[in-house]
């Protein structure tokens, strides 16, 4: 028996329990996809793994910082790897657990990035600590045509919450683009508070959009609403529709 056919074999066995929520069809169209992470810390390194576990076999994770001691409480990866490229750091615990997966790693801001890593893509995560990264992201989003999902985290000692945005290319040529969100947003503060199971949230949410535009299950809200915030403290998720701006740095009528 060829590796391929047993690895194919053991992939229907271990993903039997999503059948039924998913055609096998859809499955087949997870394990073929290849997501580029745009930041692989707390967010980023939960929303692969989350990815990884529900079928997801073909990453690109893109990171220019290395994992803190204090980035623990929100990472995939352990205290073996503080010290570690972020990036490098995802791509070895989850290389661990899913060896047969493929998973490309950049220790690069995603403004430098060889734009050409993002050709395959199926969907861009975008998840980074800088602003600047975070414009690039839904630039190149833009550029190729390629759906973003951008997820932030509010300061926890304010609001025990955090929100995701979407911009698909088939969904709407008035919907906000990722960066529409950060009009006049230079720099997110340093030494926030950020809880991990707001994280988790967050990322659960993020994983969760992102098997919807990749098999178009129940991919219905989708089509009408661009805009999730989870308050966890109160227990609340809301969607809106939320419209371009006309001075957006990026998908704006001048650029
Ligand atoms: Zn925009």
């Amino acid at each position: 028996m060829s590796t391929s056919i047993r690895s194919s074999r053991w992939y229907r066995s271990e993903y039997a329990a999503n059948l039924g929520a998913l055609s096998v069809r859809q499955q087949a169209r997870l394990r073929a996809s290849r997501v580029a992470l745009a930041g692989s810390g707390g967010v980023g390194s939960l929303t692969a793994s989350a990815l990884a576990m529900v079928g997801v076999r073909r990453f690109v994770l893109i990171d220019p910082q290395c994992l803190e001691i204090d980035n623990l409480n929100r990472s995939c990866a352990g205290v073996d790897y503080v010290g570690v490229s972020k990036a490098l750091a995802c791509r070895s615990v989850m290389q661990q657990r899913f060896p047969e997966a493929e998973i490309a790693a950049f220790v690069s801001p995603v403004e430098t990035v060889n734009p050409e890593v993002f050709n395959d893509c199926d969907v861009i995560i975008s998840a980074p600590n800088a602003i600047k990264a975070r414009r690039a992201a839904a630039r190149i989003a833009l550029r190729k045509r390629i759906p973003i999902i951008s997820a932030g985290l509010a300061d926890c000692r304010k609001s025990w919450s955090g929100a995701v945005t979407v911009w698909h290319p088939g969904y709407g040529k008035k919907a906000a683009c990722p960066a529409c969100f950060l009009n006049g947003v230079r720099t997110v503060p340093r030494g926030e508070s950020l809880l991990t199971t707001v994280v988790l949230l967050i990322a659960s949410l993020t994983a969760q959009i992102a098997v919807q535009i990749l098999t178009g299950a129940r991919a219905q809200a989708l089509r009408s609403h661009n805009f999730f915030r989870i308050d966890a403290g109160n227990y609340v998720l809301e969607k809106f529709a939320v419209r371009r701006l006309k001075d957006c740095e990026v998908c704006g009528v001048r650029n």
